[in-house]
Formats: structure tokens, C-alpha cells, sequence
């Protein structure tokens, strides 16, 4: 039981990838003092590993501060990236004490081939990828490679994992692209990238036939069709989430998501909150969540689609609720 904290570092991003959860960017960055004495209360609760995800995490102006401060509280830790800094972060890496402790790096790559990842994300940032996993062979860190499928990439996902496979990494992830609706560009299902729930099983199948051909770790991200009762690293209570502005979020997958204002997915501000009086209140959130499904199960309501978690806590976080002007998708009943 919570054995991880995850510290949304900052609201900055230098990207505008066409599926962002994200709602809106800025310079927002959350405090050090404020994880530093997270750190501290977290260790009474035996919680060993840190993750900094953001925006772009590595964008903070005191990342190398927070890496360091994460070390010398004797936590390990990994970070998520799009690698587009990668080349000036990397030597931060390199010291003795924050290599021994540094676990990996996550680095999101949506496209095998150079024109498919940087059409949905960056332009450019196929190649930094490459070059960031280059440094990180050269000197030992395991990088995991994390695709989100959507429409218009998924006809690459067995060249992704023959990418993989030939840059030497052990992990590779593929998640589902949840319906999102950036402020900066068109919700995804106009976009075209949005699959149905039936091509989700789909791509869940794909990944299972991957992984058994491939001798490196294939799987699917959270989020994938499960029993109603499903327990991921927040609901198993593993994992615990601390957004940019200093707020326990119940999931790190919700924090910033589309619609974030609604802030139903806030449990306290920490800022102001212990973080043990904050616990407390986000395993009742927990319970509660997890008893409305009970109901629903036992009253007949809980659909097919239901059983895809993440989407699940979407609609019950209520952050999609564009999606009920979208009576032809697949998704917008389940919406409504
Ligand atoms: S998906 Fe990640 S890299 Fe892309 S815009 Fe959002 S926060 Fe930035
Ligand atoms: S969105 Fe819900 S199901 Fe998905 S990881 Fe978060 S808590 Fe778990």
C-alpha cells in the first residue's frame, strides 16, 4: 500500500500533441518546499519511488533541485518525457547518487517511422527521441516507450516494437487514446484519431500477439477492458498523485485532464493539508467510487464500455462531458 508518490512538476509543455489531455499550459510549477515536505510525510508511510510527470516535467526551472531532493530523502525515482530536452538533461543524470537512484525514463513515442510521431506530435521530435535513447544505451538507463494508439497510427504497432526491439529498450507500452478535446486544436473525434470501443479490443489483442512474439516486455497500459472491480495502481492504493498546484489528485490520469476546472478529482490542497489527513479522505474517495460501480453492477448498469477503467473514471469525474454532443459516437451514449 502506497509505495509511490507522483508529483505533476509543472503546467509548462513545449509540445501541442493533437491528443493532449492536457487542458491549457503556462508557467505554472509546483513548489519545492511543498515536496520536499511531502517527501518527508511520505516516507512515514513507507513510500519508496517518486515520478515526475507534468506537462513536461523536465521543463521545472529546479529539476535538477527536485531530482535531488527526491535522492536525498533516499527515494528512487523515473520521469516521463517527450526527450525534446533530453540532450541537456541527460548529463544532470550522470552523477553517482542520482544514477543509483534513477529508475528509468518513460518516453512517449507515438509513431514508428518519423513522419507518423512527429504529425501527431512534435515536429523534429522522432529524431531527439532516437538520440535520447542512444544516450541512454550509451550509458546505462532503461528507457520504456510508451505509444498512445489512435487511428492513425495503429497500422505501425508491430513496427514499433521492431523499433524497440533494434534500440535495444526492454518496455514497451501501448494505452489507449481516451477521448480528449485540447483548447488549443479539435477534440479527437474530429480530429479522426478517436478509435470505438470495439477497435480498442482490438488493439488490446494486437499487444497480446506482440508480446508473445517479442522477448521484450509488451503490454498495455492501464485503461484497458477489465473486470468491473479492476484495481490499478491508484485504486489498489499503490500509487498516490500530487498535481502542479499542490492538490491530492485522486489519479495522475485525471489531474489535468480536459475539464480539469471541475476539479471533482481534487481530494485536498496539500498546501494547507498533512498529507496523512489527505490519505485518509482519498481512500474513502476510493471506496465510494469503487461502491457506485457495485451498485451498478448489481442493478444492471454497468455496460461493456465500463469496463474500460480509465474511461470510466472519466465519465465519473465527469471530464468528458463534450462527449454528449456526440451522439454518434460510440463513446457519447455511455456519456450521457
Ligand atoms: S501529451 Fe505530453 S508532450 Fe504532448 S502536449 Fe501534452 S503534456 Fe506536452
Ligand atoms: S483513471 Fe481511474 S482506472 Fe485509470 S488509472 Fe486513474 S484511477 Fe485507475
Amino acid at each position: 500500500m502506497f509505495q509511490e508518490i507522483g508529483f505533476e512538476l509543472t503546467r509548462r509543455c513545449n509540445f501541442r500533441c493533437l491528443h493532449c489531455f492536457r487542458e491549457d499550459f503556462g508557467p505554472q510549477d509546483i513548489s519545492l518546499p511543498l515536496v520536499a515536505r511531502l517527501l518527508k510525510e511520505a516516507k512515514a508511510f513507507k513510500v519508496t519511488h517518486a515520478v515526475f510527470t507534468g506537462g513536461e516535467p523536465t521543463l521545472h526551472p529546479q529539476f535538477e533541485a527536485l531530482i535531488d531532493l527526491v535522492v536525498s530523502e533516499g527515494f528512487t525515482y523515473h520521469f516521463v518525457t517527450n526527450a525534446w530536452t533530453f540532450q541537456q538533461v541527460h548529463p544532470l543524470l550522470l552523477t553517482p547518487a542520482r544514477k543509483a537512484a534513477l529508475r528509468g525514463v518513460s518516453i512517449s513515442m507515438d509513431g514508428a517511422t518519423e513522419e507518423t510521431h512527429d504529425s501527431l506530435r512534435h515536429p523534429g521530435s522522432f529524431r531527439r527521441i532516437i538520440q535520447a535513447v542512444s544516450l541512454c544505451r550509451a550509458t546505462g538507463i532503461d528507457v520504456v516507450a510508451q505509444m498512445v494508439v489512435n487511428a492513425k497510427n495503429r497500422h505501425e504497432m508491430e513496427q514499433m516494437a521492431v523499433l524497440c526491439g533494434s534500440l535495444g529498450l526492454k518496455r514497451l507500452f501501448f494505452a489507449h487514446l481516451e477521448p480528449t478535446s485540447p483548447a488549443y486544436t479539435k477534440n479527437t473525434i474530429d480530429q479522426g484519431l478517436t478509435l470505438s470501443p470495439h477497435e480498442w479490443r482490438q488493439v488490446e489483442a494486437e499487444a497480446a500477439r506482440l508480446a508473445s512474439l517479442f522477448s521484450m516486455e509488451i503490454r498495455m497500459s492501464v485503461g484497458y477492458h477489465e473486470a468491473p472491480l479492476f484495481q490499478c495502481r491508484t485504486l489498489s492504493l499503490y500509487s498516490i498523485n500530487v498535481n502542479y498546484l499542490g492538490h491530492l489528485s485522486f489519479c495522475c490520469q485525471l489531474s489535468t485532464f480536459t475539464e480539469s476546472r471541475t476539479g471533482k478529482d481534487v481530494i485536498v490542497d496539500l498546501n494547507n493539508t498533512s498529507l496523512a489527513e489527505g490519505l485518509g479522505f482519498f481512500v474513502d474517495e476510493v471506496g465510494k467510487l469503487q461502491r457506485t460501480k457495485i451498485a451498478q453492477v448489481a442493478e444492471g448498469r454497468f455496460s461493456d464500455n465500463d469496463q474500460f477503467p480509465c474511461f470510466y473514471c472519466l465519465k465519473y469525474f465527469d471530464k468528458v462531458p463534450w462527449l454528449k454532443d456526440y451522439q454518434e459516437s460510440p463513446w457519447a451514449f455511455e456519456a450521457a
